[in-house]
């Protein structure tokens, strides 16, 4: 198993009060289980630069959940990677609310991820088929599409500094996680298609699954051979819930040790 990463999205939850309190709540209790796992924190933007203090010297780390294609100028509204740059450690882009919501394009995605990597950001980036797609059976062709118009032209210095989110759209918010199998399955063709365009690095990239990942489930998903990690979302905003997934995927790494 590579080594985990488990991302809270925090979407649009927590005013600035809430959101630090959460962090320094999860510091407390996330904070063992750093040696076997990277953890890692997507609040609002608003709240990020205030996270980021309290965390300082703390081995979570935190991203933020969208940044511009520009490092500057008319774009009300947007950050820019530039800004993020220095203090922030990751990216997410693509997520399926800025494609579905904000009709980000997959030429447009392509553009964010560039930017953000040349700001020695690290990104997460989602993909996944909506509930009608995978009904039709098109799961293949939708993420082969997603990734190859996302990481055209892309190169990377190291495996770390991109991350695949396989998030299937039925499975996000609704309590109906993808099957392990089927996950694992899908994971699958994106590591290969990591290989095509980034060759040796594409074996040490992870590849995190996102979907009503809860307790319940996340040993079974995190015992999968294709599986790196997860992307959370609802079950992030609870801190016994998002320690025990951490705790779950720290008991799988010691489980393929010994
Ligand atoms: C997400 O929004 O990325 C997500 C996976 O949400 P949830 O865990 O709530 O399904």
């Amino acid at each position: 198993m590579r080594r985990p990463l488990i991302a809270g999205n925090w979407k649009m939850h927590f005013t600035v009060p809430e959101g630090l309190e959460y962090a320094l709540r999860l510091r407390r209790e996330v904070e063992r289980y750093a040696s076997a796992v990277d953890v890692v924190i997507l609040p609002p933007a608003v709240m990020l630069w205030e996270i980021a203090n309290a965390l300082r010297g703390c081995p979570i780390e935190i991203g933020a959940q969208n940044a511009a294609w520009e490092d500057q100028g008319p774009f009300t509204g947007e950050i820019s990677p530039k800004m993020l740059a220095g203090w922030c450690h990751y990216v997410l882009i693509g997520h399926s609310e800025r494609r579905q919501l904000f009709n980000e394009t997959d030429e447009e995605l392509n553009r964010k991820l560039q930017a953000a990597l040349r700001h020695r950001l690290k990104v997460i980036l989602a993909v996944g088929e909506t509930l009608d797609e995978y009904e039709a059976g098109r799961t293949a062709e939708v993420i082969t599409r997603q990734l190859d118009a996302a990481v055209y032209g892309v190169e990377l210095e190291s495996p770390i500094d991109l991350s695949i989110a396989y998030e299937p759209v039925w499975a996000i918010g609704t309590g109906r996680a993808a099957t392990p199998d089927y996950a694992n399955e899908t994971m699958g063709l994106i590591r290969r298609l990591l290989e095509k365009s980034f060759k040796r690095l594409a074996s040490e990239m992870r590849i995190l699954y996102g979907g009503s990942v809860t307790p319940a489930n996340a040993r079974s998903l995190m015992e999968q051979s294709e599986i790196d990690g997860a992307l959370v979302g609802g079950a992030s905003l609870k801190a016994p819930d998002f320690t025990q997934i951490i705790q779950a995927t720290v008991e799988v790494v010691q489980s393929q040790r010994v």
